[in-house]
């Protein structure tokens, strides 16, 4: 047969890896954590990913799972016990909150929120014997609280505590968590690696063959086996990711400049802004920014949020980020108020940028603010 080649990498699917002989056959457990042994545990495909994701993380292994909150909760389910502390930044992830929360403290495991603007100092005070792992998310969602990594992974090491950070934000392009001594680096590849709103899939990468290897076997011991046609898209994702991101960050920087000058704006959410409480650490550790900002109004009815978000055209209204198509979402103070250590008590507007021209988001965003403005004026009980 003629030869082929192509730039494009094959996509490999397998439920059944075959082998050439008994021998193979019986020893296929010995083959992991990297090698093949049956679809559960991934393709040539996953692993290409895998290993491309850990390059860009500056890790040596990866495991992908279905979502990013498949890798949230992987990592805790590996990591703890029955009668371990966890110690979870009160402005990470929602859902993985709610994971431990409710799951992991079913199991028996005593979770902790703590402040994400926590000094080192202070944060050493809260590791207590039991402490098993903390979970850091920088900067948080929603309100974007960029933590002192540094400084509590210096703690952490001190008492021989692991640590996980959920670096979603900046993707790997803008800040290696693992190349600090984070122990585990999350993603949601679902956001700025997929890119395009199409799939789900998360990632966690290490240092550690140890950590690794218990990643892997968890991975495919609850079964959480991710398709090798996402795993292709998500590469394909990759070879676009510094220049989705590069336009991405750089119009939501704008946007989030802009929207601080509004009058029906009362702050902006957005560590790149020099407004930010969060400023000083962002620059420390970050060489760019996510293409996601929240800001909060001026109060208003509800109404008027309704107003705003049904006069958006290029904005699409839902959840997620990261990806080609401007969102926006809507966080009521509820959300805030329920937090241990809140940032602020009002409601809560979220822009994810995609790769829409400036100039015609912005408009959109202009147009619906000032809907926004006059639903406002003409209510007189205000939210
Ligand atoms: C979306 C998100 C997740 C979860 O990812 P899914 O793939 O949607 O499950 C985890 N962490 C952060 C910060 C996220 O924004």
């Amino acid at each position: 047969m003629q030869s082929f080649s192509s730039l494009v990498p094959p996509v490999m699917r397998a439920s059944t890896v075959k082998f050439a002989s008994l021998e193979d056959f019986v020893t296929r457990g010995s083959r992991l954590p990297d090698g093949f042994s049956y679809g559960t545990t991934g393709t040539p495909t996953h692993r290409q990913l895998e290993s491309r994701i850990a390059a860009l993380d500056g890790g040596a292994h990866c495991v992908v799972v279905p979502s990013g909150q498949a890798a949230v909760a992987l990592v805790m389910m590996a990591l703890l016990k029955s009668g371990d502390h966890l110690l979870i930044s009160d402005s990470s992830y929602g859902p993985a909150q709610t994971f431990a929360l409710e799951h992991m403290a079913t199991l028996g495991v005593i979770v902790e929120r703590y402040d994400p603007c926590i000094d080192g100092d202070t944060f050493g005070t809260l590791i207590r014997p039991a402490t098993k792992l903390i979970w850091m998310e920088s900067p948080g969602s929603i309100t974007m609280e960029v933590q002192d990594v540094e400084a509590i992974v210096a703690q952490a090491r001190k008492h021989g505590v692991l640590t996980a950070i959920d670096n979603t934000w900046s993707s790997p392009l803008y800040f290696q968590p693992l190349t600090l001594g984070v122990d585990l680096c999350i993603h949601a590849c679902t956001k700025y690696m997929g890119g395009h709103s199409d799939l789900l899939m998360g990632s966690i990468s290490a240092n550690d063959f140890e950590l690794y290897r218990r990643m892997r076997h968890l991975q495919s011991y609850m079964g959480l086996a991710s398709s090798a046609d996402d795993c292709f898209l998500v590469e394909r994702g990759l070879e676009t990711l510094a220049l989705r991101m590069a336009h991405q960050s750089a119009v939501a920087l704008d946007l989030a400049a802009w929207l601080e000058t509004q009058d029906c704006v009362q702050q902006v959410l957005h560590p790149a802004l020099k407004s930010s409480p969060s400023h000083a650490l962002w620059q420390r550790y970050f060489t760019g920014s996510g293409g996601v900002f929240s800001m909060a109004l001026t109060p208003a009815p509800v109404d008027a949020y309704k107003a705003l978000f049904d006069d958006l055209q290029t904005f699409s209204i839902g959840a997620s980020w990261g990806s080609v198509h401007s969102l926006i979402a809507y966080y009521p103070a509820q959300i805030q108020d329920s937090r241990a250590f809140p940032l602020v008590r009002t409601p809560l507007v979220r822009v994810s940028v995609g790769l829409e021209g400036a100039e015609r988001l912005r408009e959109d965003l202009d147009r619906a603010l000032r809907r926004f403005q006059a639903v406002a004026a003409a209510s007189p009980q205000q939210a």
